[in-house]
């Protein structure tokens, strides 16, 4: 023994005869077996007793929800093995398209009959599943794959979303480029909350936490930064709405009626728009509550007729206060309208109808306007619809337009088909740019 009264290591491996230092060794490795079997079979065991505690015998949908539940574990396994990136900074692209799922809310979660069909694996990948049933009645899960810049799950935060698609957007319009930003997916998705901040009430929001206001900050902090100071920028807010051909200033009560023109070197004017001058946030924030009252004013509901309008903001950046000089730079931040009626030509209502083909259009002309820029191609069939004739300047001028859609989609069983449409809209615009052609 030495001084402190413990045996020297090497003193007590000497007392072992060799032959019993093997079956120490192996006995703790039979010990170590054992203890791993038996976790296994307890975490078997555990996934078991969760999936028929789950399995509500009154649910219809139970079959499916297991099939979701199995399918959700083996991602989770197989991404486990593999090793997450590190955290990338955000891209730089010409075109981003992403995609956003909202969480389900209270009343879904109420729904014994409701669902949430849409798996996020990783950050740029996400599956939708969709029941089906086979020939002889057997139920089946069809999931459908999904690929965009970024796929952002029901826990990410208004700031985080803003991060990777508006934000990189910013010094774009600051070196004398055009920006847009659209929020484009199905009534109740999450446009109105991810332009215009978190819901507090029946038509009130933060606006600080919405990316308009996001956005206009950022704008605030560049002006005054090193790298723009000399350049002496203004800030100018407009707001208004396109409700089918019609243009309506949110920035004058009683809402009046715009005219667009088209001079002949092709400039698009909105005869009239207000553009107030902002110097700060809470100016900004001032203006979107006088623009979302304006635009919700009269309506019983949120959503009745707002969300068959589109909603234009736009942060101006000039050099001189004249407006009739083509501006340093502008960002159009467009909560889109709802997408679901181009396939609801059974409404009762004919003007209901009109509007869906109206929208219908809008939405359709935009993707191809989009499209035509990934492309570079010369010819932009902007003149299709009010939204793309308005925005024209925002599509023409190659590199010095940049452009990002964020789709919105409900996670939600009942949903389902208007989500593969919004997703299916999104790969289009996406597909033939010349970012996609990059290898990833
Ligand atoms: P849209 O403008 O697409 O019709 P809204 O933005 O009005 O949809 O959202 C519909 C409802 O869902 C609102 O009550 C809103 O508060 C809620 N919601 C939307 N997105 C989210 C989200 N990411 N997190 C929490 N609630 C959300
Ligand atoms: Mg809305």
């Amino acid at each position: 023994r030495n001084q402190a009264g413990v045996m020297p290591r090497q003193g007590a491996e000497q007392l072992m005869t060799p032959n019993r230092q093997d079956e120490v060794v192996l006995q703790i490795n039979k010990l170590q077996q054992q203890r791993e079997r038996r976790r296994e079979l307890y975490n078997r065991e555990r996934l078991l007793r969760e999936q028929q505690m789950n399995e509500d015998p009154g649910n219809p949908n139970w079959e499916i929800a297991r099939m979701i539940r199995l399918h959700r574990q083996e991602m989770s396994n197989a991404q486990k093995k593999t090793k997450t990136a590190a955290k990338e900074p955000p891209k730089e692209h010409q075109i981003i398209v992403c995609v956003r799922k909202r969480p389900l809310n209270q009343k879904e979660l109420a729904d014994k009959k409701e669902l949430d069909v849409v798996s996020i694996h990783s950050r740029d990948h996400l599956v939708v599943h969709e029941p089906r049933k086979h020939v002889n009645l057997v139920k089946f899960l069809e999931n459908h794959s999904f690929r965009f810049d970024y796929a952002f799950n029901e826990n990410c935060s208004n700031a985080f979303v803003y991060e990777f698609t508006a934000r990189p957007l910013i010094r774009h319009i600051f070196d004398g480029g055009m920006a847009t930003c659209f929020a484009y997916g199905q009534t109740g998705s999450g446009k109105t909350h991810t332009m215009g901040g978190k819901f507090t009430g029946r038509n009130q929001q933060n606006s600080l936490d919405g990316i308009y206001a996001m956005a206009t900050r950022d704008v605030f902090s560049l002006v005054e930064s090193p790298a723009y100071v000399s350049l002496n920028l203004r800030v100018f807010c407009s707001f208004f709405e396109i409700y089918g051909s019609r243009v309506y200033d949110l920035l004058v009560t009683g809402k009046p009626q715009l005219k667009v023109l088209e001079d002949g070197h092709q400039q698009v004017q909105v005869v009239g728009l207000t553009e107030n001058a902002v110097k700060n946030v809470e100016d900004v924030l001032n203006l979107l509550d006088l623009g979302n009252s304006v635009r919700t004013s009269g309506q019983t509901s949120a959503n009745s007729k707002s969300s068959r309008s589109h909603a234009v903001f736009q942060i101006v950046l000039r050099k001189s206060s004249s407006i009739t000089e083509r501006p340093h730079g502008k960002f159009s931040l467009i909560d889109l309208a709802g997408n679901e009626r181009g396939a609801d030509n059974n409404s009762v209502d004919r003007l209901t109808r009109l509007e869906g083909s109206d929208i219908n259009k809008s939405l359709l002309v935009l993707k191809e306007c989009i499209r035509a820029l990934g492309r570079q191609s010369a010819h932009l069939p902007f003149r299709g619809s009010k939204l793309t004739q308005v925005l024209r300047d925002s599509f023409i001028g190659g590199k010095k337009v940049k452009t990002c859609m964020i789709a919105m989609i409900s996670p939600g069983l009942h949903s389902v088909e208007h989500t593969l449409n919004t997703l299916r809209y999104a790969d289009r615009v996406k597909e033939l740019t010349v970012d996609s052609l990059i290898p990833r």
